[in-house]
């Protein structure tokens, strides 16, 4: 049996990057994988690819409350209690402070940081009733560090940290554990768009001396929500070829 095997996990972002990777690995470790994107009909092709049975896709705007609500409502209906919340969702708007545009800071703080609390919110009920639930929250190094040129990711990514150790502390009594991973630079669509001087620069700060993986993170995910973790929560565990020490 697959240590995955019963649970049903909810996989933020799960479309393109780091969040595909995650569902293919919570997907092989025999979970069935509710994969959320803005749009469904990418997400319901996404959920489609994975393997195994008895996945499916949800659109879902993480950065609205209802849309948050309405989806754990909507996946626990289709496929059953949600042992396994991976917030993963994210978005860049970078720009230095003195130019940064309110809806920039907004957009950011409203889809990386409060998607994470509206949904944690609302699945930890349940998990609290049932005795058990895992959460995991992608952060990012810059959360730890700060960045020039994203005040705003860098303070949501902070904030995620901070959210997930609270949540950690008033959760453990029930079984459920909160985590966090925090991604140095991984080769996805968000990273594509840097220039390449950018990449070169960040890239001789990596002492592994490579970019990320999606898959990089996406099992250690997987460790973080399977049996082996079972004694870990409330931490953050750094993903990034040894760039932050
Ligand atoms: P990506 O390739 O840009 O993919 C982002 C995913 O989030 C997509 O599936 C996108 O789906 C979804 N998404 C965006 N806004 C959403 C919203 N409001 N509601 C629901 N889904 C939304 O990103 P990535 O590089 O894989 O990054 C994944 C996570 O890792 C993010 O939290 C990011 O901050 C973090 N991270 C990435 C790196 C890196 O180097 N790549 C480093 C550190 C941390 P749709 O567009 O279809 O909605």
């Amino acid at each position: 049996m697959k240590e995955l095997e019963g649970g049903v996990a909810v996989v933020t972002g799960g479309t393109r990057g780091i969040g595909r990777a995650i569902c293919e690995e919570l997907a092989a470790g025999g979970a069935s994988v509710a994969v959320v994107a803005t749009g469904e009909d990418r997400a319901a092709k996404a959920a489609g690819e994975l393997p195994g049975d008895g996945h499916a896709g949800f659109g879902c705007d993480v950065s609205s409350v209802e849309a948050c609500v309405n989806l754990i409502k909507r996946v626990e209906d289709d496929l059953g209690p949600i042992s396994i919340l991976v917030n993963n969702a994210g978005i860049t708007r970078d720009n230095i402070l003195v130019r940064m545009k309110d809806e920039e800071w907004q957009a950011v703080l409203d889809t990386n940081l409060s998607g994470a609390f509206y949904l944690m919110r609302a699945v930890s009920r349940g998990m609290m009733k049932r005795r058990t639930g895992k959460i995991v929250n992608v952060s990012s190094v810059v959360g730890l560090t700060g960045n020039r040129g994203q005040s705003n990711y860098a303070a949501a990514k902070a904030g995620l940290i901070a959210l997930t150790k609270s949540v950690a502390q008033e959760l453990a009594g029930r079984g459920v554990q909160a985590n966090v991973v925090a991604p140095g630079l991984i080769e996805t669509d968000m990273t594509a768009v840097l220039p390449d001087d950018v990449r070169d620069a960040m890239l001789g700060q990596v002492p592994l001396g490579r970019l990320g993986a999606p898959e990089d993170i996406a099992r250690t995910v997987r460790f973080l929500v399977g049996p082996g973790a079972s004694y870990i929560t409330g931490q953050v565990v750094v993903v990034d070829g040894g760039m932050v020490m």
